[in-house]
């Protein structure tokens, strides 16, 4: 039940079938109220399928398309409803307060996902489904359905014609959520596949096949008595292939019951003194005792675990559930088998302690037990050595085995996402370089910023003080920018940092050195190991560059852009602790390059 993000052609088809399948029950159910139709119309007729089965809909479809299908599924009702004729008061008040309640019993059952997904048959869960999804909500729209039929505003209601169609009205609603409901939730193919093992299907189709004959032999004759025959085959189903036997053999027997009762036969019909209506509620009822007690017997039998008897068992879960291997871990912490089959010979028979990183022995155990104990969502991620002795990153889930004679084993399935995760790994690793390097980039320039500046003159300052060499700084500021903005504008402005921001790093040692932009149009090289005649060529090296740009300056003297360049050498030591002294040394000598006509170099002396 992961959650799609987009809306898809498939969300279209599945909201069209709600609307379809809804609405051709509710039609056949319609169709089947009216008394002289027959056979499988009328059985739906006696479990009013509209409510059950959009209930069941809205539990399986992923959560956010609940509003779509419960929009789909409330229009079908409505519109067949009024197609075939119905009052207004039905319409208008009946209909809504059901479609409320449905929606309220779907958010109260959508709490508990396990259950939905079929890998929990807690006895709790199922009794809440009993109570609160079954009981509760078609016993409180019961009564507001009846009475908005009999209802006569200004006239006085006529309460005998109430109270019964109220009790007829929770029966037949009462047995469809108690039939649909199931039937969704175990007979759909991912859950009956992984509860009933290809190799015991047959024996489930024997055993339906069984209550099927039964049922109807019971029902051609008025005697009572082989009625309790009929509780065997479903207690067989439960015990041997879980809710989705229970399901199917009821579903099957509630079909022959109401079936044969609906059409004025067998042991209920006689038993009401021959009236066909009493005997279908006999009917409905034993049907309702039926499957509730089936859900019920199951969940206290437990046979909840993951079914895997054999190899071929747990090879079918692993591969069915596309994972990389499976297997079953007893009691006493061996590995009773493992999927695929290659990798028995190194792993059968040892402790899973021999595989799993010892830091983690302690999780893992508390793990395996709370899938012992039914637990479920119970998963593990972590370190696990691998046959050829690698340590592999393992995702699996662990959930409980089937029952068995001493106590019960877990089953993990898990697949090996050390790849994927590497991948991972390194993905984040390049992200947050991209992000150091755009944090210590200006962006306009592309060289390095004022912090990044600040980093790299620490670490200079420090090396140089540890090997006794020099650091220069060279400060280069464009010449009349301001005039070049007021008459070229800002974007040209731009443009003309951006080229001198090329030359200034075009002009650099190929080894050392870093150039970035200070702010607006000054910028800063700085040259680690740098002495002065160093840094004096790498400023004419600059200028030269700058120059041969011919980018034309009308507002200033030049004709075109040039810089202005200080250059001053500080030699770390005793003497000399701090970088900024031969910063300020480069600004004055800068300030003697603007002042004594610009387009120059000026350097100062040794800072030391
Ligand atoms: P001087 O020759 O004395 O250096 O004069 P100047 O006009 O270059 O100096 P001043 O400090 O007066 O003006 C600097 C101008 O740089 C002001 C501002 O418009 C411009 N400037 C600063 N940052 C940017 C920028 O990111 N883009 C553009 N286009 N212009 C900028
Ligand atoms: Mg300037
Ligand atoms: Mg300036």
């Amino acid at each position: 039940m992961s959650d799609p993000p987009g809306w898809t052609w498939r969300d279209t088809r599945a909201v069209l079938g709600t609307f379809a399948v809804i609405a051709t029950a509710t039609a056949l159910a319609r169709a089947g109220a009216a008394v002289e139709s027959t056979g499988a119309v009328r059985i739906l007729s006696a479990t009013w399928p509209s409510h059950g089965l959009t209930l069941a809909i809205l539990l399986v479809v992923p959560r956010r398309r609940v509003p779509a299908h419960a929009v789909a599924a409330f229009a079908a009702i409505a519109l067949t409803v009024l197609v075939l004729g119905t009052s207004w008061r039905v319409l208008l008040i009946g209909q809504p307060i059901s479609a409320l309640i449905v929606l309220l019993t779907a958010a109260f059952l959508r709490r508990d996902p396990e259950w939905i997904d079929g890998d929990s048959e807690s006895v709790r869960s199922w009794l809440r489904f009993l109570g609160g999804g079954v009981l509760l909500p078609t016993a409180s729209a019961a009564f507001p359905q009846a009475l908005v039929r009999y209802y006569e505003p200004g006239g006085g209601t006529d309460w005998s014609l109430v109270w019964p169609t109220a009790g007829a009205v929770f029966a037949t609603n009462a047995l469809a959520y108690v039939l649909f409901v199931p039937v969704v939730l175990r007979l759909r193919p991912t859950v009956f596949r992984a509860r009933v093992p290809a190799g015991r299907r047959g024996e489930l189709a024997a055993l339906v096949a069984a209550v099927a004959l039964l049922a109807t032999a019971s029902m051609l004759q008025d005697n009572p008595l082989p009625l309790f025959l009929l509780a065997i085959p479903p207690v067989v189903a439960a015990v041997r292939h879980g809710t989705p036997g229970v399901t199917l053999s009821v579903v099957v027997l509630a079909t022959v019951l109401l079936g044969t009762t609906q059409a004025g036969h067998g042991p209920f019909v006689a038993l009401s003194g021959g009236d066909p209506a009493i005997g279908l509620l006999w009917a409905q009822f034993t049907s309702f005792v039926l499957m509730a007690a089936g859900l019920t017997v199951v969940a206290l039998l437990d046979t909840g675990g993951v079914p895997v008897r054999t190899g071929h068992d747990l090879e079918r879960l692993r591969s069915d559930g596309g994972a990389g291997f499976a297997c079953v871990i007893g009691a006493d912490g061996h590995i009773e088998d493992v999927a695929p089959p290659g990798s028995r010979p190194d792993v059968l028979r040892r402790s899973w302690r021999d595989f799993v990183d010892p830091h983690d022995a302690d999780m893992v155990e508390q793990r395996l037990s709370a899938a012992r104990a039914g637990g479920a969502g119970v998963t593990y991620s972590g370190w696990v050595r691998g046959r050829d002795g690698t340590w592999r990153w393992i995702e699996a889930r662990i959930r409980r085995g089937p029952a068995a004679a001493g106590a019960r084993p877990v089953v993990v399935v898990g697949s090996d996402v050390t790849d994927d995760r590497l991948r991972g790994l390194e993905r984040l690793r390049a992200r947050n370089r991209e992000l150091d390097t755009a944090a210590a980039t200006d962006p306009l320039t592309g060289l390095a910023n004022r912090r990044r500046l600040d980093e790299a003159q620490e670490t200079a300052w420090r090396t140089a003080a540890a090997d006794g060499g020099p650091v220069s700084i060279v400060v280069v500021d464009i010449d009349h920018f301001k005039p070049y903005n007021d008459h070229y504008g800002h974007a040209r402005g731009d443009e003309a940092l951006r080229a001198v921001a090329v030359a200034l790093r075009d002009a650099l040692p190929p080894s050392d050195g870093l150039a970035a932009r200070f702010g607006g149009e000054e910028f800063v090289v700085l040259l680690p190991g740098a002495a002065a005649g160093g840094a004096r060529s790498v400023a004419e090296r600059i200028a030269v560059r700058v120059r041969s740009l011919r980018m034309p300056h009308r507002r200033s003297p030049a004709g075109q852009v040039s810089v202005s360049i200080g250059v001053a050498t500080g030699w770390p030591g005793p003497g000399c602790t701090d970088p900024h002294r031969v910063f300020g040394a480069a600004d004055a000598a800068l300030y003697r390059a603007k002042e004594s006509g610009r387009g120059r170099i000026e350097s100062a002396p040794d800072v030391s």
